[in-house]
């Protein structure tokens, strides 16, 4: 039996670096539908251009060609052990659909596994990640006090909200927020949408017996810890 393993959690939960983790420890392929949607930006035929209006939209793509994007994924010869599944499902009727198209290749969904993290800090996480221009390493506004200085900077005019100014104080680097976690409005929509489409499916991996869930406000060692011992047992029990 092969390892399908499927990541769920609000954003800031730690889904993508849990799912490098899984992915390099078992050797199978991380797959998130969104990176596909977004792979298909360079296409010229009209079925990626209609994707591309979609998701600009912010609307979800259709389970019809969401189901086809990943049934030519799963059909990669690097998905036949397994893969760790980010982004999808999203709705019970991708669900079935997964727990099908698996079933016909005589594999099960091995774990579904839920990186909990309580509302208010998944905001924190998003609404104070800031970043230099120049490099990858991240930094919170309200967890890194003792690497990081900053404060809130009053628009001359106070037409608009005061502006954060952020430092890493080991270089004295200016640090910003991308666009997208500047916005407070628009993490609060992305946690809604979460919560709508969501928690419905994380009842129904609970009631088929396949949910484990881990605190994610543990340090991402203890998290993948914990994953490790879930994947460990289901593949036992499976
Ligand atoms: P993500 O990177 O997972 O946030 O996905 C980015 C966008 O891709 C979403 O806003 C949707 O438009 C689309 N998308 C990704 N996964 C799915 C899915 N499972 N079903 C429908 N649309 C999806």
């Amino acid at each position: 039996m092969g390892l399908f393993i499927i990541l769920m959690g609000v954003q800031g939960a730690g889904k993508g670096v849990q799912a490098q983790f899984i992915s390099n420890h078992y050797g199978i392929p991380h797959i998130s539908t969104g990176d596909l949607f977004r792979a298909m930006k360079t296409r010229e035929d009209e079925l990626a251009r209609r994707i591309q209006q979609i998701m600009a939209s912010g609307q979800l793509v259709s389970d019809e060609v969401t189901n086809e994007v990943l049934r030519d994924r799963l059909e990669q010869p690097d998905a036949a052990n397994g893969v760790i599944l980010d982004g999808y499902p999203r709705n019970a009727a991708q669900a079935d659909w997964l727990a099908e198209y698996l079933k016909s290749q005589g594999e099960t969904v091995t774990a579904v596994i839920m990186l909990k993290l309580d509302l208010y800090t998944a905001f924190k996480r998003a609404f104070g990640r800031v970043k230099s221009a120049d490099s990858d390493k991240v930094y919170n506004l309200f967890f890194d006090n003792e690497a990081i200085e900053w404060h809130y900077e009053d628009h001359p005019q106070e037409e608009f909200p005061p502006r954060v100014v952020a430092t890493e104080k080991a270089t004295g680097k200016s640090l910003v927020r991308r666009p997208d976690d500047a916005n407070a409005g628009a993490i609060i929509k992305r946690i809604d949408t979460y919560l709508e489409t969501t928690m419905p499916l994380i009842e129904y991996y609970r009631q088929a017996g396949l949910l484990s869930e881990v605190d994610a406000e543990q340090s991402i060692a203890d998290v993948s810890e914990a994953i490790k011992g879930i994947i460990e047992k289901a593949s036992q029990d499976s």
